[in-house]
């Protein structure tokens, strides 16, 4: 019965010869197929020169994006106890540690505080590389957090959202940061601050269900993908076949649950902008005037208690 059995040697694959363009060098766009430099596509925000089509971005290029300058983090430290004890194929201590390796974050939100044009504004941004950017009880609180000394300073509140749902490892506790952060946007409400939500590429489950989509301004990227559940459960739930581009950024619009589709190169500028609308206040020419008109005070309180740069946010 050799007939059966591969008697003849397997082909060989050929030895890969090793490429002359360094790793990381040049990148495709699943857009137009058009090959990027990394480089080039960088200094145009991560969005193609061809087509336009908009490559993920990770939370700290977001805030470099968003504020004039230096910003302040909040909330570095903070980190997530493994409350459930929870193992899947890996312990999520395991998936903590390389989230934790592969950003150099310690959860999957980076919140801050700075200037967008001159408007001081805190600003939460989601990070899609560490467990696929859930919300886990970290980024429920950081973010928790963050609304607060918005209400304290007076100040504007955007979130740039980029995740998966909720946090799978840790259950309940990361269903209830919906309610949690919610309540807090609640009372933001109340005390007459803008609230602006950033959906970017993918923003579902937990996250759309809850703060993604509360803002007084919801404003999308293109083509972003934005949902609850996705496109195959729906699918099999309601056994209808769905329409062309379902789920995207420019068919929520059509359909009224978006306000903006914006190209990421004008996001700070129709920001900036909005904010203005909103009645917010840039926080520069207050100081300058305060200046000129009280230098007497301006130099008493350059003692050593005083850190110049830590100016406190003026109200809206
Ligand atoms: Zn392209």
């Amino acid at each position: 019965m050799a007939w059966f059995k591969k008697a003849r040697k397997k082909i060989k694959a050929p030895t890969e010869k090793p490429s002359r363009v360094p790793e990381g060098l040049m990148v495709k766009c699943p857009g137009c197929g058009q090959i990027l430099y990394n480089k080039d596509l960088t200094t145009n925000l991560n969005v193609c020169h061809k087509c336009a089509h908009h490559f993920r971005m990770n939370a700290t290029e977001r805030l470099r994006m968003l504020f004039d300058d230096a910003w302040i983090e909040y909330d570095r430290g903070l980190v997530s106890t493994d409350p459930l004890g929870f193992t899947d194929t890996k312990a999520y201590t395991v998936r903590l540690k390389a989230g934790i390796e592969k950003t150099g974050l310690k959860d999957a939100v980076i919140t801050a505080s700075g200037t967008i044009d001159g408007v001081r504004t805190m600003v939460a941004a989601m990070e899609y590389e560490f467990i696929g950017g859930s919300m886990g009880v970290v980024v429920g609180e950081k973010i928790a957090r963050l609304i607060e000394r918005a209400i304290e300073s007076r100040s504007p509140v955007i979130i740039v959202c980029c995740s998966g749902g909720a946090r799978m490892m840790e259950g309940a506790l990361s269903l209830m940061q919906m309610a949690k952060v919610c309540g807090g946007l609640a009372r933001l409400d109340r005390e007459r601050l803008p609230y602006i939500s950033v959906l970017t590429d993918p923003t579902t489950g937990g996250v759309t269900a809850s703060f993604a989509m509360l803002g007084d301004l919801n404003i999308a990227e293109p083509k972003a993908l934005i949902g609850f559940a996705g496109p195959r459960v729906i699918e099999q739930t309601i056994r209808q076949k769905l329409p062309e581009g379902f789920q995207r950024s420019e068919f929520l619009l059509e359909k009224g649950m978006l306000d903006l589709v914006v190209d990421r190169r004008d996001m700070r500028s129709v920001i900036a902008n909005a904010l203005r609308f909103m009645g917010a206040k840039r926080s520069e020419p207050a100081r300058v005037a305060e200046a000129e008109t009280a230098p007497a005070a301006e130099a008493a309180s350059d003692g050593p208690d005083s850190p110049g740069s830590n100016v406190e946010p003026r109200p809206l």
